[in-house]
């Protein structure tokens, strides 16, 4: 028997389409719609409002929910890291992130990843598979459920980041589908603008993003100020070096709406990229191409066997900071979240 089809990865147009061809009326496929990402249910029985004979012909052919949660650990500073698998076995991980103002979840965008980023648990695993956009969509849903109950509203709205396992950029269709059917209105309704995407450098797909009407926010991961050093932290530096990604991010800034900003990532590592005289270096380089609109998200490395980076010095953050400031680039410390439970950036490899 071929495979269910998964109904979280329909658009509403295509829900609109598969029901017409159950010879169901269109209104039916607003109330799954509505059924799968507003109320958040994770099977056709608990759709009460279809009616029996409905429910039953769904489950013949479609799937409301393919992801599950294999294990679930909560941080001692309120992280959650839920690991998950696909129907195929393949690990997705997801991480909650709870904050004063608003909740964030970082989700994966592959299982697994094919960059080789030097400093990167989740690089070890290499890519296992690209998520489809249903998958990426379930990862959010089965988080908000956890956090909040089954359908339950979300007290202060939700980010998301999609930092977790994966280059997005490789996996840029299902990638910005999933950001579509997030976004209804009739729906889980996280606007793109609550949305930040992070890249490792997929220069083409910069510019991709930013001739989208309505698209994320954009982050991107330098962590290195030179080329000789990038190539080593980030090899996929070889197949588009620092110029190319700094014009590509040139061009992303013309796109920038009122008030935004784009961000670059530069992930510290102790005694590797992070001496004063990188900090010059960095800053020179952004200067250079006079990137006005952009600010630096400073992350300290999370440790992690059998990588064998170390985290700089508390010190040494602050005064990397405060180089990169003087020299008018506005730069952020990220506090790490989630540590102990392997939940941090760079820590996901489906670890127990
Ligand atoms: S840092 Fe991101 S892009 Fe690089 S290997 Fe890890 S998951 Fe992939």
């Amino acid at each position: 028997m071929s495979e269910k089809l998964h109904l979280t990865s329909f658009s509403k147009d295509e829900l609109t389409d598969f029901v017409k061809n159950l010879g169901e009326p269109k209104y039916r496929a607003a109330q799954i719609f509505k059924g799968l990402h507003e109320r958040r249910l994770r099977s056709f029985e608990e759709m009460t409002d279809l009616p029996k004979n409905l429910r039953e012909k769904l489950n013949e052919t479609a799937t409301a929910s393919t992801l599950k949660v294999e294990s679930r650990y909560v941080s001692t500073d309120g992280t959650r890291r839920f690991l998950m698998k696909t129907r195929d076995n393949f690990p997705v991980e997801t991480v909650f992130i709870p904050t004063e103002n608003r909740d964030t979840i970082c989700f994966s965008s592959q299982s697994g990843c094919p960059l080789k980023c030097d400093f990167c648990l989740t690089a070890k695993l290499g890519l296992l598979r690209n998520l489809t956009a249903g998958e990426i969509v379930e990862q959010i849903i089965i988080v908000l459920n956890d956090v909040y109950g089954i359908g339950a509203e979300t007290p202060h709205g939700t980010n998301l980041v999609g930092m977790g396992a994966g280059e997005p950029f490789l996996n840029f269709e299902n990638l910005i589908k999933a950001l579509e059917i997030m976004s209804e209105e009739e729906g889980l309704f996280i606007v793109p603008n609550r949305v930040t995407v992070s890249t490792a450098g997929i220069v083409p797909k910069i510019y991709e993003l930013a001739k989208l009407e309505k698209r994320p926010h954009l982050a991107i991961s330098l962590s290195a100020p030179n080329n000789q050093l990038r190539d080593k932290l980030m090899p996929i530096n070889k197949r588009w070096n620092i110029e190319e990604l700094l014009e590509a991010a040139k061009e992303f800034e013309k796109s920038l709406r009122k008030n935004e900003r784009f961000t670059f990532e530069y992930v510290l590592l102790g005694g590797v990229n992070d001496t004063d005289e990188q900090a010059r270096q960095l800053a020179n380089l952004l200067n250079r191409y006079e990137l006005n609109r952009v600010k630096i998200n400073l992350i300290p490395h999370n440790s992690a066997e059998p990588l064998e980076y170390h985290p700089s010095s508390w010190e040494q953050i602050e005064r990397f900071k405060d180089i990169l400031e003087t020299k008018g680039i506005s730069a952020f410390v990220r506090r790490p979240r989630g540590r102990d439970i392997y939940a941090a950036c760079g820590q996901l490899a489906a670890k127990k």
